[in-house]
């Protein structure tokens, strides 16, 4: 046996110590994270080797972390079965920097000068992190070769460590921990339990917290376990316990897959768009591990923003371990992850969509306006969003149909893809714009949500097929269905008289009074003076708060309707006909959702019964 020898740090090594001791850094407990991915690493590597070779020290032992507290002398001992480390091995792997990315540390530290701190959580800096809480580390370890000697590392943060023989039976390694005065707070089991749930909770291994004999990990990761291995229970349990919501998911998707790159992720959909006020949760993202090891709580650029309210959880062996966010974005990895796993969020939900309508009417209830966003934000998407689309329609109001079943329901000679746009669907079904098509039997998408009108900014065509407002002047294209009254339509002389008391009652609100070929039941409707200008547009604008002046429009009437016969059959310029012309071109208005002050309607209301009453 030789005695203990004293050995310099190297270069590198001094100056990452040196800041990590001096440094402020305020989340100090991922040293545990460090240390415990250590200990799975180790214990991973044992099991490795016991693959091959069943001539190591302790075949038999539990392979498990053990995390001793002393409160009142300040310790903490985490001790692990793995492969152990032997002398030399032990100044190898502790004396020198052994990860790229401590490296990278440190060169972005010197760049940041004073400062380093905030850049400690980004870097993994592996086992030397515990230096932001130790006053001393003693390090004993036996290796799994049964005839090593244990050894034991010492070290207090300065320039040099000891490295002396040991007395140690059982394989692994044990690392003892003096916490600094300002650290006492980890000499506490439950804070030390809460970092293990944080940051370790799907390390493979038991992790045990003083004599407690029940691990307080979860220890299984559940995305990496084969999915005929797994109950719903424990999906659920899963979802339940690393969000705090406590209403089941509404999906969940397990994907194991090797190529084009290897990936385990376990995503969920929730049931409601909103987080809940208990959830862990407390942004988007997804939870992004390598080899278990937690990178990223809240990774945004795994899948698409419309697809942000996915939950879950994503690992990949390919990801480099301990690496910086800034790697992991640059690495050229992430975008082939995020294809991978949006592909298949798509394709389960199309699955459940004819599967189980049911259960996707209630995911497109909570879920439609993020797929209706993503079609306004990205044209890329366009194509990938448009088959998950449901709409309600005119023909179909209390069902959810997709375009592709609206194409297959379409008349013959029908070229085009009817929509209205509208405040509410009862509102929308009223509209004397649909007049003709509810006659003909023609179905129109009902567009009432405030994010349609920004949809239909991305969503011109489907297939061969145009979407066409049903709202436009004649000449626009949309070719309606020829469904006009059968009533007899008032002569063409008596019609023209009828126009100009209209043009002369209403000036310059509107931009002209013409006849539709388009109503049956309703008296009137308003059009765009241009066949190309948009009435969606107008209502983007006004959802977007944009100063918005209503848009001056052509008044069209029907001319077969009786409430205009009998407007004609009163005496010339009077009282009421002004009122009622008035009041035809208010309704118009209401329907349209333009009116600017509805309520400024009840006083005419009231003279328009009593006249009624007259009679
Ligand atoms: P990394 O773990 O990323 O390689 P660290 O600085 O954290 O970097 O650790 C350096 C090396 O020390 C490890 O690669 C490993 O070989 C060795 N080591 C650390 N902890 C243990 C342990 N508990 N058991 C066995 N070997 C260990």
């Amino acid at each position: 046996m030789t005695d203990a020898q004293q050995f310099t740090f190297k270069a590198e090594t001094k100056q990452l110590l040196h800041i990590l001791i001096h440094s402020l850094y305020k989340d100090r407990e991922v040293f545990l994270r460090e240390l415990l991915s250590n200990a799975s690493d180790a214990i991973n590597r044992l099991r490795f080797e016991m693959l091959t070779n069943q001539n190591v020290l302790d075949p038999g032992a539990e392979l498990k972390i053990r995390i001793k507290v002393d409160k009142d002398n300040r310790t903490i001992t985490v001790q692990d079965t793995g492969i152990g480390m032997t002398h030399d091995e032990l100044v190898d792997h502790l004396g020198t920097i052994a990860q790229s990315s401590a490296r990278k540390f440190l060169e972005a530290a010197k760049e940041k000068g004073q400062d380093a701190s905030g850049l400690i959580g980004q870097f993994g800096v592996g086992f030397y992190s515990v230096f932001m809480v130790a006053e001393w580390v003693r390090v004993t370890s036996r290796s799994f070769r049964p005839d090593a000697q244990a050894v034991t590392w010492y070290a207090t943060g300065d320039d040099t460590y000891q490295v002396a023989p040991a007395e140690m039976t059982e394989r692994g390694t044990r690392i003892e921990i003096k916490l600094k005065e300002d650290a006492a707070e980890f000499a506490e089991d439950y804070r030390l339990k809460n970092i293990i749930h944080k940051h370790s909770d799907y390390i493979g291994f038991p992790i045990y917290v003083g004599e407690d004999e029940k691990p307080v990990n979860k220890q299984t990761s559940l995305w990496r376990t084969a999915r005929n291995e797994i109950k719903d229970e424990q999906y659920k349990d899963f979802y339940r316990q690393t969000t705090l919501d406590f209403e089941d998911p509404l999906l969940h998707i397990h994907m194991v897959t090797d190529a084009p790159v290897q990936l385990c992720a376990l995503l969920y959909i929730p049931a409601n768009a909103e987080r809940g006020v208990f959830s862990l949760r407390k942004e988007d993202g997804l939870k992004l591990y390598s080899r278990n090891i937690l990178i990223d709580e809240y990774n945004k650029d795994l899948l698409p923003e419309y697809l942000r309210f996915v939950q879950g959880v994503v690992d990949s062996e390919d990801l480099p371990l301990n690496v910086s966010r800034e790697t992991v974005q640059s690495s050229g990895l992430m975008p082939k992850l995020k294809k991978a796993l949006t592909n298949q969020v798509i394709k389960e939900l199309e699955a459940l969509a004819k599967k189980d309508a049911e259960k996707y009417s209630a995911f497109w209830s909570e879920f439609g306006v993020y797929f209706k966003q993503g079609i306004a934000a990205s044209p890329a998407d366009v194509e990938t969003i448009t088959p998950l689309l449901r709409f309600k329609t005119n023909t179909n109001p209390d069902a959810w149909s997709s375009l592709d079943e609206y194409v297959s329901r379409m008349k013959d000679g029908q070229k085009v893809i009817y929509y209205i746009v509208g405040e509410d669907p009862k509102a929308a079904l009223r509209s004397p714009h649909l007049d003709a098509f509810n006659a003909n039997g023609t179905e129109v998408l009902l567009l009432t949500e405030p994010m349609d009108s920004f949809m239909l900014m991305g969503l011109r065509k489907f297939k061969d097929y145009e979407l066409k407002s049903v709202s436009g002047a004649e000449g626009d294209g949309a070719e309606p269905p020829k469904a006009e009254s059968e009533a007899e339509k008032i002569p063409e002389g008596d019609f023209n008289t009828l126009i100009e008391k209209f043009k002369q009652a209403l000036g310059e609100r509107v931009t002209d009074v013409r006849a539709s070929n388009r109503l049956v039941a309703s008296v009137a409707r308003l059009v765009d003076a241009d066949a190309n200008s948009s009435p969606n547009l107008q209502r983007v604008y006004k959802y977007l708060g944009k100063e918005y002046a209503i848009p001056k429009k052509v008044l069209e009437l029907n001319p077969s309707h009786d409430l205009l016969k009998n407007l004609l059959k009163l005496e010339e310029g009077s009282e009421l006909q002004t009122i009622v012309i008035e009041q035809i071109f208010d309704s118009a208005l209401l329907v349209e959702g333009l009116h600017p002050d509805p309520s400024s309607m009840a006083e005419r209301v009231q003279r328009i019964m009593e006249a009624a009453l007259k009679k």
